[in-house]
């Protein structure tokens, strides 16, 4: 799914396409400061005179004929391996954080919170563009400045995030060096973003990029009002964590307090899915510095690719310090259907 913006020169067809396929990674809003440009109650709105779509959406990893999400696969530097699903890579090994507090908060083992306040203590980074949720699981982009606010922030939001919305706050701020935690199409866009010399500004800051494993983003709309809430009467401020792997399973306090675990099929809530993400090959964050999963490791513990030698020092650095635990994994999945199930 992308259309050839040259051709297309025409912003009756481009835009209602970004609007229909947007996977909410924030990009064009953050390179467009204009306040015609932005999210409401989660869906993208353009005013219509204020988005110069050739400059703009030149960033979208979705529409962008030369570097939609299909395309084009990052260059193989000296020491790498490549693999045809999970992109080139230093070194693929299981991780999990050691401290209980991180842990607790985190999504799987706490590899990326881990990565993140190794980062800060190293002074390898001095913010991160990270995701919080409201009550209702709402993702809402955040810039992070402190260890505390990096902890808050841990945990995956499946929906719409637009988490790159933050990133000229960051600039604007004064810091220099940056994480930014993100789906592959996130670490796509920032790669265009930063190759753009339209957007010069943005890449003046020293990045440090965490990819995660992305099967498919959801519809807030689709996936928590129409189907959590009115079909299976699971109200989305009483959910306490969310787990895909293989299939998605929904921790519900209830009204007891304790905890009802409902487990659906990827397939049956296929249909919620955001349609931007049909065409979209990327499942690694092929971009990445390091990116971070769950398939292919034991439970509780991250699957985590080091494709870049910062990727390395940062991952080693926290090896090192005791903060995080490594070992060998079994073996890299190396088929599609095998790394989906
Ligand atoms: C939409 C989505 C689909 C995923 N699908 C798969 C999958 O199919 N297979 C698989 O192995 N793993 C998948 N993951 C990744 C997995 O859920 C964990 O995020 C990952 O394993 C990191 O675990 P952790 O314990 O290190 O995370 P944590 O230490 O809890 O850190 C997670 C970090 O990610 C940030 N974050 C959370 N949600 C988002 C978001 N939507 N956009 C950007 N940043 C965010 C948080 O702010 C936090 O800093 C998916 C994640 C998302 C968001
Ligand atoms: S996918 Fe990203 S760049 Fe494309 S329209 Fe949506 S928010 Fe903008
Ligand atoms: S599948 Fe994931 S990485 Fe791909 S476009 Fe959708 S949200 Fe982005």
């Amino acid at each position: 799914m992308y259309i050839d913006i040259e051709k297309h020169a025409d912003s009756r067809l481009v835009k209602p396409v970004a609007r229909e396929c947007c996977v909410y990674c924030g990009a064009c809003v953050c390179v467009n400061p204009s306040p015609g440009v932005g999210f409401k109650d989660g869906e993208l709105v353009f005013d219509e005179e204020s988005i110069m779509f050739d400059k703009d959406l030149q960033v979208c990893p979705v529409i962008n004929a030369n570097h939609s999400t299909t395309y084009p696969k990052p260059p193989v530097t000296e020491g790498q391996t490549v693999d045809e699903l999970l992109g080139p890579y230093l070194e693929i090994c299981s991780t999990r954080s050691t401290d209980e507090t991180v842990l607790k908060k985190a999504q799987i083992g706490g590899t990326v919170t881990s990565l993140l306040l190794q980062g800060m203590k190293d002074e390898v980074i001095d913010s991160a563009l990270l995701v919080d949720k409201d009550k209702g699981w709402i993702g809402k982009p955040r810039l992070a400045a402190t260890p505390q606010e990096i902890l808050d922030f841990a945990g995956t939001k499946l929906s719409e995030a637009s988490v790159l919305t933050c990133w000229r706050d960051a600039i604007k701020k004064g810091y220099k060096k940056l994480a930014i935690v993100g789906m592959p199409c996130v670490t796509i866009a920032e790669h265009l973003i930063d190759g753009s010399p339209d957007f010069s500004e943005f890449s003046d800051i020293h990045k440090l990029k965490i990819g995660i494993f992305c099967m498919e983003a959801f519809n807030y709309r689709g996936l928590f009002t129409e189907f959590l809430k009115d079909n299976q009467k699971i109200k989305p401020s009483n959910i306490q964590k969310i787990d895909v792997k293989g299939k998605m399973i929904i921790h519900e306090i209830t009204v007891e307090d304790k905890i009802a675990v409902h487990t659906y099929s990827l397939k049956e809530l296929h249909k919620y899915g955001l349609l931007g993400c049909l065409p979209c090959h990327d499942y690694a964050a092929e971009y990445a510095d390091i990116s971070i999963g769950s398939v292919g490791s034991d439970d509780g513990w991250n699957t985590t690719i080091v494709r870049t030698e910062l990727g390395k020092k940062i991952l080693d650095s926290a090896v090192a310090s005791g903060i995080l635990l490594k070992k060998r994994i079994k073996r890299p999945r190396t088929s599609k259907k095998s790394i989906c199930t």
